[in-house]
């Protein structure tokens, strides 16, 4: 399984092409998607045509740069001009989108070769990708097990070698947690670095863009491409974005890395907690000063994300009516009645319960002890870790509480929305944080490091994850397929 940038500098010598690898990539999601279902939709002609364009730019000896011609995946959220963009619900199954999400302009641009658009929990909705209206997704580590969620879909596909990176989404751990579940890299950068205009809000102050990568070099190329200003999103942020790929070679040495007490308690699988504190170990022999802090208001993440999250869902879904996008169930005695026959038809159970959560919890009367109060918790989450980071550069934990879980087995709401409970504080925080491969347990299913930093400062993020990545093997371990 090679990586982007082994891919592009071999398309560069002329030892590979971008057509044949493209077609590669085609062929192996022929012979093995119908086991794994990460993809909702391929788009042969399109990476094709892309993909000789790509070529002969090489052959000119003008590639765009370090993305020309890479092979990646796009979370079904993302609109994508002319092709199908599902958000793995019922009521968008039919929607073409008309024009592209700045991040496809981006990777367009960049000359990517977009392969398809991949399966995710409904609008983004969930935890282990069981929530699409369309199809399971498998991890491609254990095929009896979820790939996590909701970008379930794109990080099968990476681990699968079914693309060579993706992207998704990370609303409350949407990125970081199927990047763990699968063994790959999932960074979720800054709120506001990557534009979110094109993206199919779910909860629009959480929602992030992120990337998936075989490794953090590839993590690093993906969100240079495609973070900076887009007039079109308002919360994007106007900040410089650095070479991110420079900043890999510094190393640890020097850094403080902070370990929260919290992040380490009751609830966490005991392989889990020693192969992160393993990697603690690894960051202090690389030279990195490691200290303990304290994250106190870490219990409240969980419940007041399902607050927020669904309050901004409910008036974010509240579009879909039958008469503006998708799905409409005609037939209604007036207009009321075809909305609710259309949204009853159209969404599935966990966005029911969303738009019911979220809709109470904005209800006149309830506003100030739901979705107020849960705005003021937030600001105490912050406060955490501006008390954190005015001691430390990063922060180390572990992604998730548990290894990949099997299909079914959380049929409770709540046990899925506790798997959340160590990725959504950086999401409501909006602090860029990276999940990276850190180990595997005793049946063989990956671990995930996760490193939270300063707003706006992935590239210490991804430099610190670079020192361990580089010190430690298991980027070598791939999971067998064919
Ligand atoms: N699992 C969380 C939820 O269901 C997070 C989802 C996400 O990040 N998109 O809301």
């Amino acid at each position: 399984m090679r990586t982007i940038h082994e891919l592009t500098a071999a398309f560069a010598k002329g030892e590979a092409s971008p057509v044949g690898v493209a077609e590669d990539y085609l062929a192996r999601i022929g012979a093995l998607d119908d086991r794994l279902g990460a993809y909702l939709t391929v788009t042969r002609d399109d990476a094709l045509a892309a993909a000789r364009a790509a070529e002969a730019r090489y052959r000119a000896k003008a590639p765009l740069g370090p993305l020309d011609g890479a092979p990646v995946a796009l979370k079904d959220v993302f609109c994508t001009r002319g092709v199908r963009t599902t958000c793995g619900s019922r009521i968008l199954e039919r929607y073409v989108p008309p024009y592209d999400a700045t991040l496809v302009e981006r990777l367009k641009a960049a000359g990517a070769v977009i392969l398809g658009k991949t399966n995710m929990d409904e609008f983004a909705m969930g935890s282990s990708t069981e929530h699409s209206a369309f199809q399971l997704t498998r991890n491609p580590w254990d095929l009896a097990r979820v790939p996590g969620g909701s970008s379930g879909g794109s990080a099968a596909a990476v681990a699968g070698g079914l693309a060579a990176g993706a992207f998704g989404t990370d609303t409350g751990g949407s990125v970081r947690q199927p990047a763990a579940f699968c063994g790959v890299v999932g960074l979720k950068p800054t709120y506001g670095r990557i534009s979110r205009y094109g993206l199919v809000a779910f909860a629009s102050s959480l929602d992030h863009v992120a990337p998936f990568a075989l490794d953090i070099t590839d993590t690093a190329l993906l969100l240079a491409a495609t973070a900076g200003h887009d007039p079109l999103d308002a919360t994007s942020v106007d900040a410089p974005v650095p070479d991110y790929v420079a900043a890999l070679a510094s190393g640890v040495k020097g850094l403080r890395v902070g370990v929260p007490d919290e992040y380490f308690g009751a609830g966490l699988d005991p392989e889990i907690d020693r192969a992160v504190r393993a990697a603690i170990d690894v960051l202090r022999d690389l030279g990195a000063a490691i200290e303990r802090v304290s994250l106190p208001t870490t219990e409240y993440g969980v419940a007041t994300y399902y607050v927020v999250a669904p309050a901004e869902a409910s008036s974010n879904l509240a579009r879909y009516d039958g008469v503006k996008y998708g799905l409409r169930v005609p037939g209604g005695k007036d207009l009321i009645d075809m909305v609710s026959r259309t949204r009853a038809a159209g969404f599935g159970p966990e966005v029911k319960r969303r738009v019911m959560l979220g809709t109470y919890a904005l209800s006149a009367g309830y506003y100030d002890a739901y979705y107020g109060q849960a705005q003021k918790v937030r600001t105490l989450v912050r406060r955490d870790f501006e008390k954190a980071f005015a001691r430390v550069d990063v922060l180390a934990a572990p992604t998730t509480p548990s290894v990949a879980f099997k299909h079914g087995e959380k049929s409770d709401p709540l046990a899925m929305y506790m798997n959340d409970v160590y990725t959504i504080p950086a999401s409501m925080t909006g602090l860029p944080a990276i999940s990276v491969p850190c180990g595997f347990n005793g049946s063989g299913l990956p671990i995930g490091l996760q490193l939270i930093g300063r707003p706006l400062d992935e590239a210490t993020l991804l430099r610190v994850a670079h020192a361990y990545e580089q010190a430690t093997p298991w980027r070598q371990r791939r999971p067998e397929l064919s």
